[in-house]
């Protein structure tokens, strides 16, 4: 059971969140997080939507992801 405490604590946390803005460099380093979890069907722009948020945003970091998930892709077919 989540006290009344805690609720307000997680909106805060949920407002915050949608109020923040992240950089290149913060995209950059949670982008192998983001690519994995994109290539293991999660919605990755749900679960980590800052970053999703950037990528909508800035070109530079989209290019950037777009070759991480085609080298995690190629990665994960050589383990399988
Ligand atoms: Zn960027």
């Amino acid at each position: 059971m989540l006290k009344r405490g805690d609720v307000i604590k997680l909106v805060r946390v949920v407002t915050e969140t949608h109020e923040t803005e992240i950089g290149c460099d913060e995209c950059f380093e949670q982008l192998d997080s983001f690519a994995e979890a994109e290539l293991s069907g999660a919605k990755a722009s749900a679960a980590m939507p800052l970053v999703g948020d950037h990528l909508d945003k800035c070109a530079d970091c989209r290019s950037k992801s777009e070759a991480l998930l085609q080298q995690v892709s190629v990665d994960m077919t050589h383990i399988a």
